[in-house]
């Protein structure tokens, strides 16, 4: 049963490996200290073509997140640990069976972007050719299906033409629905270093938000959500008007351009109404047109805010319209320029990780099922395009699917409707879960738990968004029975009777095959497809294991930089498609009952659903509660001071989450993080609140646009309880988790507070200090207008319990820093105030690197008449390693100066 590594890796060394996050794939350099401990130094790895030696917040602090905490290391059923061949003899049974009696399209798998392409490939490859169904999708529905969609439609294929230099390259940079400065915090870096050398490169940042992002900005445009699609039809026609469209590169490279402008002139009367309709000031848009006409080396980029929508795809076509226009494709500083969310959502689509793809890049053409049928010596391929994220629960829902495998992802916490995903599962008679965290939303449904390898003990690629293969490499031995995900399922698809297509020994034989695939009668009969890496099926194990990060596609063996700059697209006659995009308002509108706008999205320092940033207490003092943004003239109209908290609900849940008042916000438009989930949060998750929809072509759903109504949450108690140990608390409405460096708090808001067992508990164990304000309106013996409480044991402080005003006023960070080290009974009293001596009070945290936080920074610009943010970083080293803090720092200088 052992795992076959071909080569052995060297636990004691350096490793090169790539970040477990997002999409922009830095690589990181691992020292690793004690394998046994799992100690290990993260460094940015100098030589890696997309971060050049940086690292942002989350991936400085990965060595943090490493340890054995949480972590499921044995296979499971039904809660019993089990050994891993029973484990796998039963899903096999049970997948078998349910194929036996409903046929293949009762069974699905649905993978993640967190998956290796090794995971990938083994698990299409078992599903599309062998089971014979299509019904594998994966969290990327979620990410990026709708720049899939467009690229496909616009070139043939889903190619993205552009790289991370163009960023720098280019004169112009339009970051589309992208909070770049969070979601991709080191290609900002690299931004904000290149507008730092040369001023005159101008940033467009097109978000209906405010965020961190427009701190460089030249132009910001708080766009109406759901209007990009007709901004741009607006700049097709204007760049037409001017005359600067590149009529040659057209006429030779491209179709349907005519049609497309007609489209695009008839979807606006002028750009009067044109800026209206997009909310936005006319000046604005018409400066914005102006730039992108007359600026040759122009890059747009975009992320979630294009891709999460009903018109995503038209939006994507939107812009590549307006880059084929001008020819602006593919060349050194110019082109479109997708950034995807996840660490490898772009391996998954090589392989076919979507349900409406083949591998390779293939679709469900019958050549390409004939091609990949032969390839793969199998004659029970799928032979149409298998059930998409939201459809594919849905079925579960109402029995049509009737085995899950979930493969790293909580769908439980992402998919929009969370509450009707949680009725699909329990409805569904088998819900098998890989995954290396042991409780998670989605495993607390699982028949069937796989312990699957994590980061840092996983070994495969990755490929980032500029089409970069890089080596993801294992940095510890696999932790108790942990195996990777590509293991797991040979295993069972050799127990299913396939032993001679999965005799895989190792990830570098499967990454062989997939390369083999992606070269198997490629460019034949006229037929070219983008996705090429066939030079490299016959490396050696050696040559796998030190394999350097390159770009597909691979001819003759050379990395492909950039395409289409002279055409040579992917379709049949290699001409690009205009696609015309009829404008139409988003699905689901606000009325009288749901009067607000709930957008989603990702905070600077956690990543999905925290099972690995919320490991790292300096990641979770940033934003350490679950909240709701919105602009003080929509909380003054419900009532909803800043910091209270509130409940919000849409057509399919409720969420009760702490208000933050935000200028950033647009009027009429509140945001919620996506991050929180019910093992830190009580209430404060999105997913329960988000409408379904999703766009017509990409199925990629709707997670940015749901009508909302918010009303105060009326609690009878609150406090916030610190504490060394881990707690659980179930009747208590309003429960937030952070993690800190000795120990935990709790932010609490309910009924029941003054009955915490917890608190009782802490009394018979610890030596109490209490502080009871004479003024207080008393109602129990914890529950009262100012009721603060310390336990404490051995000179150590155990617990602290602050209530009702107290809860309001303590300094969380100082407090925090008390259980680090022995206090006397004196000292405890004053820690009992809440407030810390002049000079102590750091505040909340900004700087996530060094641990700097609002009031020093603060007080730092104030003593010293500071107006710049390298002074800061000078004196207090915030903002000096991975930058993802600069924008608040700046934000402070203006506040104060
Ligand atoms: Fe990781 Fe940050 Fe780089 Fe993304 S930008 S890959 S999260 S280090």
């Amino acid at each position: 049963m052992a795992v076959c590594a071909s080569v052995k890796p060297d636990f004691s060394k350096t490793i090169n490996t790539t970040c477990a996050y997002c999409g922009v794939g830095c690589g990181i350099t691992a020292s690793v200290s004690d394998p046994d401990l799992h100690l290990v130094e993260i460094k940015g790895r100098e030589d890696h073509p997309a971060n050049y030696g940086r690292l942002c917040s989350k991936g400085s602090a990965l060595g943090e997140t490493v340890s054995l905490e949480g972590r499921l290391l044995h296979p499971k059923i039904h809660g019993k640990t089990v050994v891993w061949p029973e484990a796998l003899d039963e899903v096999t049974r049970r997948l078998q069976e349910t194929i036996q009696k409903y046929g293949p399209d009762a069974v699905a798998f649905y993978g993640s972007g967190q998956l290796l392409t090794e995971d990938y490939y083994v698990a299409n490859k078992l599903m599309k050719g062998f089971i014979g169904s299509a019904n594998m999708d994966t969290n990327s529905r979620l990410c990026m299906a709708s720049t899939v969609a467009g690229q496909k439609r616009a070139f043939g294929s889903d190619t993205v033409p552009n790289t991370y230099q163009d960023l720098e390259m280019a004169n112009l940079l339009i970051l589309v629905g992208s909070n770049t400065a969070w979601c991709h915090p080191v290609l900002f870096q690299r931004i904000r270093a290149m507008k730092e050398q040369r001023p005159e490169m101008k940033v467009v940042v097109i978000d209906p938000r405010k965020t961190d992002t427009c701190d460089i900005a030249d132009l910001h445009l708080p766009i109406r959500p759901g209007t990009d699609a007709l901004l741009f039809n607006g700049l097709l026609s204007w760049l037409a008007e001017q005359g600067t469209i590149d009529l040659p590169y057209i006429e030779k490279h491209t179709n349907d351009f005519g049609q497309s402008l007609e489209v695009a002139r008839a979807s606006f009367r002028d750009y009067s109404q044109l800026s209206e309709l997009c909310g936005l000031d006319q000046e604005t848009v018409l400066q914005f047109f102006h730039w992108f006409s007359t600026t040759e080396k122009t890059v747009t980029a975009w992320s979630q805010g294009v891709n999460q929508s009903s018109s995503g795809t038209d939006k994507v076509n939107g812009i590549i319209n307006c880059h084929l226009a001008t020819g602006r494709i593919g060349l050194p500083g110019s082109g479109p320029l997708s950034l995807t969310g996840q660490p490898n959502a772009m391996g998954g689509r090589e392989v076919g990780g979507l349900a409406n793809q083949l591998a390779a890049h293939m679709d469900f053409l019958p050549e390409d099922i004939d091609r990949v049928g032969r390839f793969w010596g199998t004659t029970n391929m799928a032979r149409s395009p298998g059930k998409t994220a939201v459809d594919l629960f849905r079925a579960i829902d109402r029995g049509a699917i009737r085995f899950l495998w979930v493969m790293g992802t909580n769908p439980v916490v992402s998919m929009p409707d969370g509450n009707s995903i949680i009725k699909a599962l329990k409805k569904c008679p088998t819900v098998v879960v890989s995954d290396c965290i042991e409780k998670t939303d989605t495993t607390a449904l699982a028949d069937i738990v796989l312990p699957a390898a994590p980061w840092s003990e996983k070994d495969g690629t990755v490929t980032n968004s500029e089409r970069r293969i890089s080596r993801q490499r294992a940095l510890f031995p696999l932790a108790g029975g942990s195996k990777p995900d590509w293991w797991i399922l040979t295993q069972v698809a050799k127990r299913l009777g396939y032993s001679d297509a999965f005799d895989f020994a190792s990830s570098a034989d499967i990454f062989r095959e997939h390369a083999a695939l992606s070269g198997f009668e490629n460019n034949t009969a006229g037929k070219i497809r983008d996705f090429n890496i066939g030079t490299k099926a016959s490396i050696s194990d050696n040559e796998y294991e030190s394999m350097d990060p390159f770009q597909w596609p691979v001819i003759e063996d050379k990395s492909q930089q950039r395409l289409f700059s002279a055409g040579g697209f992917y379709t049949d006659d290699r001409r690009a498609k205009f696609v015309p995009t009829h404008w139409q308002k988003a699905a689901n509108s606000i009325n009288a009952e749901y009067p607000l706008l709930l957008n989603t999205g990702r905070v600077r320092d956690h990543w999905h659903t925290m099972t690995r940033t919320g490991l790292s207490p300096r990641l979770n003092q940033h934003t350490d509660e679950p909240f709701l943004a919105i602009h003080p003239e929509d909380a003054g109209s419900v009532q909803l001071q800043d910091q209270m908290l509130c409940k919000v609900s849409s057509e399919f849940g409720d969420a009760i989450v702490r208000v933050k008042h935000s200028e950033a916000q647009r009027v009429g438009e509140v945001f919620m993080p996506m991050h929180w989930t019910r093992q830190n949060s009580q209430s404060g998750f999105c997913g329960v609140l988000v409408n379904p929809v999703v766009d017509p072509v990409s199925k990629q759903p709707d997670l940015k646009h749901t009508p909302v109504k918010l009303e105060p949450f009326y609690h009878t108690g609150n406090g916030v309880l610190f504490s060394r140990e881990q707690l659980s608390f179930t009747d208590v409405e309003y429960v937030t988790e952070v993690r800190s460096e000795h120990g935990f708090r709790y932010e609490l808001a309910g009924s029941g507070l003054d009955k915490l067992s917890v608190l009782s508990d802490f009394n018979k164990r610890f030596e109490k200090i209490e502080y009871v304000d004479a003024q207080s309106d008393f109602q129990s013996d914890f529950q009262f207008d100012g009721c603060r409480v310390l336990w404490l044991d051995q000179y150590q402080v155990q617990a602290i319990w602050m209530s009702g005003e107290g809860r309001s006023a303590c300094d969380r960070q100082w407090l925090q820093s008390c259980f680090g080290k022995s206090v006397t009974a004196l000292e405890a009293w004053y820690f009992l105030s809440g407030t810390p001596p002049k000079g102590e009070d750091a505040g909340r945290q900004v700087c996530a690197c060094f641990g700097v936080g609002e009031n020093t920074i603060c007080r730092t610009i104030r003593e010293n008449s500071i107006s710049d943010v390298s002074v800061i970083g000078e004196i207090l080293k915030a903002g000096t390693n991975c930058g993802s803090c600069i924008p608040e720092i700046r934000q402070l200088l203006l506040n104060i100066n």
